[in-house]
């Protein structure tokens, strides 16, 4: 037996999104006395992000005590691809269960107590001692445990302090993002993109969309939403500052509020799906009421364990999209942390260690993956790398059959 085993303590899980709620309901289920803090002071809203699921989620959410995978989501039969013309010029079977942000987030919230749910508390900093770790937080408030989890997502203030060497980089292109009432899709652009993961390709970009359910998590035919990602290149410098400028001139600096994006943005925007896209999919732009863009970042940590703090989901990596593993990623984190715990009876710093070894090897993988996978999108194609990976992905073929799989991490299992 090891003397220096810790016992089961407490745990202070900063964010309250995917990775803080898996962890959280995954080490209240161990034994773990478990307070998620979380900086927002409302319930977190969706934020209208369509969620392509993998057999590793619905299974943490077995773990987690949620055994609705019915309830999931939507079931796709597979993947096709339109041409401008609105034609299908591929189709690939690979069923698939398509998701949001919100519906999983409602399936986790109500499995936890809610007393371990803690609003409006923003951190500021986080001291590390002997045996354990303090969390202050911006209302003056300071708390204490033995384990602290940094869910904070990809502006993490925990990774700020611990690795304040490592940051962000934007890849070179944004996604324009919107979702559709299914009841306003005309009939033909309903038929050609419902119930599938649809792709139209035009040159150096990528438009997908996918089914998700409607307002209220309302999965019933005709009351559900159509889900659409477009990714287009926009050089940092000069196109992204002007994206990223206000409607009153002011220039946001990450990301930009959906209400204060330029109008004229947003219409420059619309004509160019009139022209670069299906019709179907140009459809569903122009019947998106508030289109809004996020920029599309690499994230990459060399640690996720420090002492008694680990990092977990998009504080510790971020792959672009198309790997469609953000969620997915953050709740096997979540699983790995639990089973380290478990396996070194709650030691938590050895427990840190098997997690790290665990879960570093597939962070870098779903980074590296997710680069290829959007390397013909990015505004500059600088090294002969990036040449050849853009090269290797821009077929529909291609991008049908690699975009948002996990068998990538097969090699990595066990
Ligand atoms: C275009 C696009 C498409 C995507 N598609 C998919 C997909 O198909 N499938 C998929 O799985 N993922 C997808 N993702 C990624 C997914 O949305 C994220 O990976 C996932 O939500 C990460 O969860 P998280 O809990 O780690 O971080 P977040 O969801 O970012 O949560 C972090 C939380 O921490 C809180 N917080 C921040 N700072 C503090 C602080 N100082 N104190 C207290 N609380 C704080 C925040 O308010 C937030 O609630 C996509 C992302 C993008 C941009």
């Amino acid at each position: 037996m090891n003397a220096n085993r810790t016992p089961k303590g407490r745990t202070l899980i900063i964010g309250g999104s995917m990775a803080g709620l898996f962890s959280g309901l995954l080490l209240h289920r161990i034994g773990w006395d478990v307070h998620i803090f979380e900086r927002v002071d409302a319930e977190l809203a969706s934020r209208g992000a369509g969620i392509v699921t993998h057999r590793e989620l619905i299974g943490a959410l077995g773990r987690a005590g949620i055994d609705r995978s019915d309830e999931v989501g939507i079931e796709v039969p597979g993947r096709r691809t339109l041409d401008r013309d609105g034609k299908i010029i591929g189709q690939l079977s690979l069923r698939q269960t398509m998701t949001s942000w919100g519906r999983i987030f409602g399936l986790l919230i109500p499995v936890l107590p809610e007393d371990r749910y803690h609003k409006g508390k923003n951190l500021q900093s986080v001291t590390q001692t002997a045996s354990g770790v303090a969390a202050s937080f911006e209302d003056g408030t300071t708390e204490s445990g033995n384990l602290l989890i940094g869910a904070d997502g990809i502006h993490s203030t925990v990774r700020q302090q611990l690795a304040p060497e490592i940051s962000p980089i934007y890849a070179g292109y944004i996604a324009w993002r919107g979702l559709v009432d299914e009841a306003k899709l005309s009939p033909e652009a309903h038929d050609a993109l419902f119930n599938w993961l649809g792709f139209c390709l035009p040159p150096g970009e990528q438009m997908l969309g996918y089914p998700v359910a409607g307002p209220e998590n309302d999965l019933r035919p005709g009351h559900r939403h159509y889900n659409f990602v477009w990714y287009r290149p926009a050089d940092e410098m000069s196109e992204l500052a002007r994206l990223l400028t206000d409607s009153d001139g002011r220039r946001n600096e990450l990301s930009i509020a959906p209400d204060r994006i330029h109008p004229d943005v947003v219409a420059e925007m619309r004509a160019a799906a009139d022209s670069l896209l299906a019709p179907q999919f140009s459809e569903v732009v122009g019947l998106t009421e508030q289109p809004f863009f996020q920029p599309i970042y690499d994230l990459k940590v060399p640690r996720m364990a420090f002492g008694h703090v680990a990092l977990l989901g998009d504080a510790a990596f971020v792959g672009r999209p198309h790997v469609g593993m953000g969620v997915t990623k953050a709740a096997g984190d979540a699983v790995a942390l639990a089973d380290a715990l478990l396996e070194t009876e709650h030691d938590v710093e050895q427990a840190l260690k098997l997690f790290e070894n665990a879960r570093l090897p597939i962070g870098a993988a779903v980074i590296a993956r997710a680069r290829h996978l959007g390397a013909y999108m990015q505004a500059q194609i600088s090294t002969d790398e990036e040449r050849r990976m853009a090269e290797t992905f821009r077929t529909p073929e291609a991008v049908m059959k690699e975009t948002a799989v996990a068998d990538f991490l097969a090699h990595l299992d066990g």
